[in-house]
């Protein structure tokens, strides 16, 4: 190895270590950020080796399109909402499988100038990167809103079965070394197919987990190109990346309480399920912040719960700002994260951190679940479908066997919402009925400040 190469090879080792350092660092919000900015260097650090990979062509057009990619990441990643981040992941994801797909296809289409042992990794790695493109489009277009239904038509699980059959048919063949372009567009469109048709059928509420799922597949596609093209920097952050979105995938799909097959082959959250026209019994009590705040000021103790509400209306720091009144005069104050609350895993945790919310007055669901009970006041602030308790009672409902945060239990329920707004899952939320809940009407950070005024006048 000369020396060039050697150089390289070792860089791309230090990138390797800063992925990997700066997943762990991922794990926890108080370290996430530098987490982010490690495996950041790692990235820069890798893609600057790769300039010196010998023999390199058409530097000028990888040049334009790093430009071109950078500068739309950039200014797309400035611009965007935190509430609209899983869609510009689903985006994201999907181009990192779309980008791992066309490097399959310049081999596959000169299949001579690699081992015949990678052509078949390339063909795997084709239909992965290919099926996670086109299906994190689909996941891009339901969580923009753009689509809404789940689609499902007579017969697609067969179509489905067909295309996939098709698909490892064509595969094979092109795998063994045959450069039939014609077959090579028929085998690609119809691993498109096959994506749109996956992501198709399932609920948006599941969307987080979809996403994650083909996140996971990237990786795997990113990895397996890695070997066709002989870059280990590819190999390893696309197995970091597999292994972590598919552990990911997991643990989403265990807080939902459902198997990835009920997730993908199900529709939660489709609104065609007809769960959202459900009755529920009692009414809606409204109450005034003054009352509410009044509530509080003398419990002994508040959990309170965000969910999505309070990401749109960027309550958190005037959240944190009520419950450090609270804590003054001696309420034992805790918030209580439901792992799919908002729209992103951690988004709760993200918003929290921002507004200086100390880790340890944080709660999962499993550590204060059984707190409620013996809770005063739980405040729900913009959260919806994770405190519906249908997902214990009722076996019709699109939700039930997920887990949720039992605020239903506690001696009082204020929920903060601006009107009578479905959560995403789009059913109409049991708890808000109930004798103990009260409905503080209005947008969250306004309510918030309504309330701080209310605890303060006492
Ligand atoms: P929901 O989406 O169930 O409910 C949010 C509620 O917030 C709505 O009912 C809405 O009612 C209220 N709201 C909206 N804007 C405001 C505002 N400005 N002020 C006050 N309230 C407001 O949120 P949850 O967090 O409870 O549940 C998350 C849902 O999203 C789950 O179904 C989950 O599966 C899904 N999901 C989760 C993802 C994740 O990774 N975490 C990603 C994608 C989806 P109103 O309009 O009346 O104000």
């Amino acid at each position: 190895m000369d020396k060039t190469s050697l150089l390289v090879a070792a860089v791309y080792f230090v990138a390797a270590i800063l992925f990997i350092l700066g997943l762990k660092r991922m794990s926890h919000p108080s370290t996430a950020r530098a987490g982010i900015t490690w495996a950041g260097f790692g990235m820069i650090a890798a893609t600057l080796a790769t300039f010196f990979t010998p023999k390199l062509g058409n530097l000028d057009l990888i040049i334009i399109a790093i430009f071109i990619g950078s500068t739309i990441a950039y200014i797309s990643a400035k611009r965007v909402a935190m509430t609209d981040m899983p869609q510009m992941i689903a985006l994201y994801n999907g181009m990192g499988g779309g980008a791992a797909a066309a490097i399959a296809a310049v081999y596959l289409l000169e299949p001579h100038v690699i081992r015949p042992d990678f052509r078949v990794l390339a063909t795997i790695g084709a239909i992965i990167g290919t099926v996670s493109f086109s299906g994190s489009l689909i996941a891009f277009a339901k969580l923009q809103g753009w689509m809404r239904k789940a689609v499902r038509f007579p017969g697609q699980q067969y179509l489905n079965l067909v295309l996939f059959i098709g698909i490892i048919v064509i595969g094979v063949y092109i795998s063994m070394g045959h450069t039939d372009l014609y077959l090579i567009a028929i085998f690609f469109s119809m691993a498109i197919i096959f994506g749109v048709l996956m992501t198709l059928p399932i609920g948006g509420a599941d969307m987080p987990v979809v996403i994650s799922l083909y996140n996971a597949l990237t990786g795997l596609a990113v990895g397996l190109e890695g070997y066709v093209l002989e870059n280990p920097a590819m190999i390893i952050a696309g197995t970091v990346v597999g292994a972590a979105g598919t552990l990911l995938t997991q643990l989403m799909a265990k807080a939902m309480n459902r198997p990835i097959s009920n997730v993908l082959f199900s529709s939660f959250g489709a609104s065609s399920s007809g769960a959202e026209d459900e009755e529920v019994d009692g009414s809606l009590k409204p109450i005034e912040a003054d009352d509410a705040g009044v509530m509080m000021a003398f419990a002994n103790s508040v959990i309170i719960i965000p969910g999505y509400g309070m990401a749109v209306a960027q309550a958190q720091h005037k959240i944190w700002e009520m419950a450090k009144v609270l804590r003054e005069r001696g309420v034992n104050v805790k918030f209580a994260i439901h792992p799919v609350a908002g729209r992103m895993p951690g988004h709760m945790n993200v918003l929290l951190a921002e507004a200086g919310v100390p880790y340890d007055i944080i709660y999962d669901l499993d550590e204060i679940n059984d707190e409620f009970s013996k809770t005063d006041v739980s405040l729900v602030i913009g959260a919806n479908d994770v405190v519906n308790p249908v997902a214990r009672t009722n076996p019709d409902s699109p939700i039930y066997g997920m887990p949720i945060l039992n605020a239903d239990k506690s001696q009082n329920v204020i929920i903060i919402k601006r009107g009578k707004g479905a959560g995403f899952s789009g059913i109409e939320n049991a708890l808000f009925y109930q004798d103990n809940a009260r409905m503080l009407y209005g947008d969250g950070q306004d309510m918030a400040a309504d309330l701080i005024n209310a605890i303060k006048a006492f």
